[in-house]
C-alpha cells in the first residue's frame, strides 16, 4: 500500500495531539525539513521523511496510520548526533527547521509544549566541524534599487560563525556584472534575494561557484524584508547606534546597501531566534577601496582556489603559515581583496618587516598564537547560544594567552602593531572568571554535569555532598548485607528502569531476608529492593537532578558574563588575527626568501629575478625573471615563444606579484617596484582554459570586449593567447587589433603582458613605440628543443613547434613528414622575397608562415597615411594627378 506523503491540514480531526504540533511546524516552515523532537529523536514525517531518509541514507518506517488509514512515512535520528545530520543536509543544500521541546518533559503537564527554536540553512549552519576552520561561512544578500537613473545593487555579507558583517553599493552601467563578479570572490554559502529580484537581472548568478565548491542555493524571501525604512532600522537596532553616518551610510546616499544589509540582519534573527548581539559592527566597503580582480581573472590567477578546486596549490596555501584559523581566514580575506590605498598597504609591509628582522619576537609570538583557539567562533557559539562548558574552557584558555601575546607584540616598533595593540586588553577579568568557574576538562554539555568547580557555589557543593553520601550508603550497603545474609555474591546495581537494587542468584534465594522486596526474575536469579536503598537512591537521585538544575544556573550566568563582554573579545579576536597573518607572510618572507616590494602611487612596474610564487616550489630549477612595464615604451609588452616555453607562468608571476604587495606582503623577487594597480585583468585562450569546461570562443571575445571597456591606465592586463578559439586568420586579426587597441587608446592604455604563438604581432612594435618584443629564449639541440626559461628582449627566432610535437610523442614518421611540409613551406616564401608584414618594413625571413600575403594590408595603410598627410592648400594639380599615380601603382602591387 502506498504511504500518504503529503501532510494533512492542521485542523483536520483525529490526529493526536503531537501531530498537531508538527503539522503547525510544517505550515509555518513549507519550504524547511522539520526536525520533530520526541524524547531522544528528531522525527521526520510525510515528505520530509522521504527526502531526508534519501539524503541521509536512512531507514524509512511508518507510523500508525492516519484517518484516511494509510500509514505516515517516517525517519528519526538521535538527537545527541542531530548536528551530524544537519550538517549533511545543509551541505546538499536543505533548509531545516528545529522543533524542539521548549519545556521540561518532567514538569510538562499533558503534552511538552514543542516551537521551531531555529531554522538551519547552507549560509546560517555554523557547526561547520574544524575541517573548515579556515573557510568562512558567508551568506549574502542582494538587493536592488533605484538612484535617480541609475539601477543600484547593494551586497551584503555576513558570516553567522564569526559575526562579521560586510556590504558594498555596485552602481552604474556594469552594476549586475560588478556584484555577479564580488559574490564569485566571496563564494558564499547560501544567497539571499527578495522575491521580486529576478535572479535573470544579475547574469552569471546561477553559475557562482560556493565555498564547497558548487552552485550555491539561492533563497527568495519576502520582499518587505528589504523596504528601506525597515532595514535602516533593524541596523540601528542592531549596531546599537542612532543613525548609521558612522558607518557610511545613509538612506539618500547608500539606500541599496542599507536594504541589503537590513534584510540580511531580519532574516538571520528571523531564523535563528536570538539577538545574534556578535554581529555588533559594519563595514561598508566602497569598490576603490581595493584592487578588483573579476571573477575569471580571480579564478584563473588561482588564488585562493588552485586548479583542482581545493585551496590546493593555490597562492593561499602557499603562503598560509598562519597559526589560528581566524588568521588563516584574514589572510584569505586580505588576498581576495588586496588593497589599493598606498597608506595602508605600506603599514603592512612595515609590520611584515619588523616581524621578520624581530626573529625571536616573531619565533615567540607565532608559538604563543597557536594556544589560541577559534575566539571569534567561540564567541559566536556563545550568542547564537550553542557554546557548552567545554567552549568556553576553551574560549579561557585562549583568552589566558592574551597577556603573554601583547608582551610580545610591545616589543615591535612598527605603527600597524601599535595601532592593533590599542584595540584589544589582556582580557584578564574574562579569564580568571571563566577559570575559577569551570573545571579544567568539562563535558561539552552543562547538562551532563561536572562542569562547575568545588566551592565556586555554596547549594551546589551541599547538592553534591548530600549525592555523595548517599552513594556512598548505597556502596557500603553490599557490604552489610552481604554479611547480614551471609550471601557472598550478593550485588548492589543500577539500571534505568529500576534504578538500584539488589542482585541474588538463585542457588542463594533461601537466604533471602524476610525485609527484601522482589521486583523482577532474571534467568539466574531474582532482583530486589529494600525501603532503605530505595531511601537513599531518592536522595541521590533528587540530589543529582537538582545539581544539575544548579549547575545549569550557574553556567547560564558564565554565559551572560561572557556575552556581556562579547565586543571586547572579538576586538582581541580580531587584532589577534591581523597579527598573525602579518607573523605568518613575516614567516613566509624568511623561508621562502621574498623582498619587500617598493609601492609607489605610479610609475613603472619593475620586477628583478621575479618567479612564481607556487610553480617555483614544485620546480627544481626555477628560472627568475624580470619584468618591466610602464606607461612609455613598455606599456604593452608582445611575449612569443614556444610552447610549454614559460609565458603562461610568466603573466601569472606577474599578476601574483601584483596581488601579493598590495595584500601587504612580501614577493618572489630579488628587487620589486609596484605601483598602485587598480584592476587585474587576465584573458586566458580557449584553448588553454579547455580544461575548465566553460570556454568558447564567445565567452573569451565577451571578457575580452570587458577588458577593452574597463581598463584603465592602472590597471594590468594579461592577455594569453587569444583569439586561439578561432581559425588562425580571424584569430591573428582579433590578437593583433586587440594589442594595438590597448597600445593606442588615448583614453586608456593598461600596462599589458600579451602572450602569443602569432609571431606576427611582434611587428607591432615597429609601428607603436609603446610596444616592446620578449621572448622565452629556448635553443635547438640536435633534433630536440631545450627551454631555458628564460625571458629575454626581442622576437623569438622560430615557432619549434614541430620539436614541442615531436616531445609530446607525436609518431616519428608523422613528425618526418611535418619537417619536409615545413622545409616546402620556407622555400616557397624565401622565394617570394621574405615575409611580408603589417608595417610593410622588410624582415629578415623567419621559419613562419606569412599568413597575410594574399592581402598585405599594409599598403593600404600607407596610402591612407600619405593621403592623411598631404596639405592641400600647397599641392599643385600636376603634383596630385602625379601623386594619385604613385598611390594607385602600390595599390596595385
Ligand atoms: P607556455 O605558456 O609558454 O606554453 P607555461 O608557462 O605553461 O608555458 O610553462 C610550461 C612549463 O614550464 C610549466 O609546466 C612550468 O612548470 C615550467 N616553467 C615555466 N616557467 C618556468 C621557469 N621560469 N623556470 C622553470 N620552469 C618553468
Ligand atoms: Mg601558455
Amino acid at each position: 500500500m502506498t504511504p500518504t506523503v503529503k501532510p494533512p491540514a492542521v485542523s483536520e480531526k483525529g490526529t493526536t495531539p503531537a501531530m498537531r504540533q508538527y503539522l503547525e511546524a510544517k505550515r509555518q516552515h513549507p519550504d524547511a525539513l522539520v526536525f520533530f523532537r520526541m524524547g531522544d529523536f528528531y522525527e521526520l514525517f510525510y515528505e520530509d521523511a522521504v527526502t531526508a531518509a534519501g539524503a541521509l541514507e536512512l531507514t524509512l518506517t511508518s507510523r500508525s496510520k492516519d484517518r484516511s488509514g494509510r500509514e505516515i512515512p517516517m525517519c528519526g535520528v538521535p538527537w545527541h548526533a542531530a548536528d551530524t545530520y544537519l550538517a549533511r543536509l545543509v551541505k546538499q543544500g536543505y533548509r531545516v527547521a528545529v522543533c524542539e521541546q521548549v519545556e521540561d518533559p518532567r514538569k510538562a503537564r499533558g503534552i511538552v509544549r514543542r516551537e521551531v527554536v531555529r531554522v538551519v540553512s547552507p549560509g546560517t549552519f555554523t557547526d561547520t566541524g574544524p575541517l573548515e576552520a579556515c573557510e568562512p561561512s558567508f551568506i549574502v544578500a542582494i538587493a536592488r534599487t533605484c538612484k535617480g537613473e541609475q539601477t543600484v545593487f547593494g551586497l551584503a555579507t555576513a558570516d553567522l560563525s564569526t559575526g562579521e558583517l560586510q556590504v558594498t553599493e555596485h552602481a552604474g552601467a556594469a552594476a549586475a556584472a560588478a556584484a555577479v563578479d564580488e559574490l564569485a570572490g566571496v563564494r558564499p554559502r547560501e544567497i539571499l534575494l527578495p522575491e521580486d529580484l529576478d535572479p535573470a537581472a544579475l547574469p552569471g548568478l546561477r553559475q557562482v561557484v560556493g565555498t564547497g565548491g558548487g552552485t550555491v542555493p539561492v533563497t527568495c524571501v519576502e520582499p518587505s524584508l528589504f523596504d528601506l525604512e525597515r532595514a535602516r532600522q533593524i541596523l540601528v537596532e542592531q549596531l546599537g547606534t542612532i543613525s548609521l553616518e558612522g558607518f557610511g551610510l545613509g538612506p539618500e546616499r547608500t539606500p541599496a546597501a542599507i536594504q541589503a544589509a537590513g534584510g540580511l540582519v531580519r532574516h538571520l534573527r528571523d531564523t535563528q531566534m536570538t539577538e545574534l548581539q556578535h554581529l555588533g559592527t559594519l563595514e561598508f566597503r566602497t569598490r576603490s577601496d581595493h584592487l578588483v580582480i573579476d571573477a575569471a581573472t580571480f579564478a584563473h590567477l588561482e588564488i585562493i582556489v588552485g586548479a583542482e578546486g581545493g585551496r590546493n596549490g593555490s597562492l593561499l596555501a602557499e603562503i598560509d603559515l598562519t597559526g589560528t584559523s581566524m588568521g588563516a581566514r584574514l589572510l584569505r580575506a586580505w588576498l581576495q581583496r588586496p588593497l589599493a590605498a598606498r597608506g595602508a598597504i605600506v603599514e603592512r609591509l612595515d609590520a611584515v618587516e619588523d616581524l621578520l628582522r624581530q626573529v625571536a619576537v616573531r619565533g615567540r609570538l607565532r608559538t604563543d598564537l597557536a594556544r589560541v583557539q577559534d575566539l571569534e567562533r567561540l564567541i559566536a557559539r556563545v550568542a547564537l547560544g550553542t557554546a557548552g562548558p567545554r567552549d568556553l574552557a576553551a574560549l579561557g584558555r585562549s583568552v589566558g594567552v592574551v597577556p603573554a601575546l601583547r608582551g610580545h607584540a610591545m616589543e615591535l616598533r612598527a605603527p600597524l602593531i601599535a595601532t592593533l595593540l590599542g584595540r584589544f586588553d589582556e582580557l584578564r577579568d574574562v579569564h580568571d572568571r571563566i577559570v575559577a568557574t569551570l573545571v579544567d576538562d568539562p563535558p561539552a554539555a552543562a547538562r551532563d554535569g561536572g562542569s562547575i568547580r568545588d566551592g565556586v557555589d555554596g547549594d551546589l557543593d551541599e547538592l553534591r555532598a548530600i549525592s555523595r553520601d548517599a552513594r556512598h550508603a548505597i556502596a557500603t550497603m553490599e557490604t552489610v548485607e552481604r554479611e547480614r545474609t551471609g550471601i557472598g555474591s550478593l550485588k548492589i546495581r543500577f539500571n534505568r528502569v529500576f534504578g538500584y537494587y539488589i542482585e541474588v542468584s538463585t542457588a542463594n534465594l533461601h537466604a533471602v531476608p524476610d525485609d527484601y522486596q522482589r521486583k523482577q526474575t532474571i534467568a539466574n536469579g531474582e532482583r530486589y529492593i529494600t525501603p532503605a536503598l530505595k531511601e537513599y537512591e531518592e536522595k541521590a537521585l533528587g540530589a543529582d537532578e537538582r545539581l544539575l538544575d544548579r549547575e545549569q544556573e550557574i553556567f547560564d550566568e558564565l554565559l551572560r558574563f561572557v556575552l556581556a563582554e562579547a565586543g571586547r573579545i572579538q576586538g582581541c579576536a580580531r587584532a589577534l588575527a591581523a597579527i598573525d597573518v602579518l607573523a605568518a607572510l613575516a614567516e613566509a618572507a624568511a623561508r621562502r626568501d621574498y623582498v619587500k616590494p617598493q609601492v609607489r602611487e605610479a610609475g613603472e612596474l619593475m620586477l628583478a629575478d621575479a618567479r612564481h610564487p607556487v610553480v617555483e616550489g614544485r620546480t627544481e630549477s626555477y628560472v627568475p625573471n624580470d619584468v618591466l612595464l610602464n606607461d612609455d615604451d613598455h606599456q604593452v609588452v608582445v611575449l612569443t615563444g614556444p610552447n610549454m616555453g614559460g609565458k603562461s607562468t610568466y603573466l601569472r608571476q606577474t599578476a601574483l606579484i601584483v596581488v601579493m604587495a598590495q595584500a601587504g606582503s612580501f614577493v618572489p623577487a630579488r628587487e620589486a617596484a609596484v605601483p598602485i594597480t587598480d584592476r587585474i585583468f587576465a584573458r586566458i585562450g580557449a584553448s588553454d582554459n579547455l580544461a575548465r569546461g566553460q570556454s568558447t570562443f564567445m565567452v573569451e571575445m565577451q571578457e575580452t570586449a570587458r577588458i577593452l571597456h574597463q581598463a584603465t591606465s592602472r590597471s594590468l592586463v594579461l592577455l594569453d593567447e587569444i583569439g586561439r578559439g578561432t581559425a588562425t586568420f580571424d584569430g591573428l586579426s582579433i590578437a593583433w587589433a586587440v594589442a594595438e587597441h590597448l597600445a593606442t587608446n588615448p583614453k586608456s592604455r593598461p600596462r599589458t603582458l600579451f602572450a602569443t604563438h602569432y609571431h606576427e604581432l611582434t611587428d607591432l612594435a615597429d609601428l607603436h613605440q609603446t610596444v616592446a618584443n620578449y621572448h622565452v629564449a629556448a635553443r635547438e639541440w640536435q633534433d630536440d628543443i631545450i627551454f631555458l626559461r628564460r625571458v629575454e628582449p626581442g622576437r623569438s627566432d622560430r615557432s619549434y613547434g614541430i620539436q614541442v610535437a615531436r616531445l609530446a610523442g607525436l609518431p616519428p614518421a608523422t613528425v618526418a613528414r611535418a619537417r619536409t611540409i615545413l622545409a616546402g613551406l620556407e622555400r616557397d616564401e624565401l622565394s617570394r622575397g621574405g615575409r611580408p608584414s603589417f608595417s610593410g618594413t622588410p624582415t629578415e625571413p623567419v621559419g613562419q608562415l606569412g599568413l597575410f600575403q594574399q592581402a598585405p594590408p599594409s599598403s593600404h595603410r600607407d596610402v591612407a597615411e600619405r593621403i592623411l598627410a598631404l596639405d592641400l592648400d600647397r599641392l599643385t594639380p600636376l603634383e596630385a594627378l602625379l601623386l594619385l599615380g604613385e598611390l594607385k601603382e602600390a595599390l596595385a602591387e
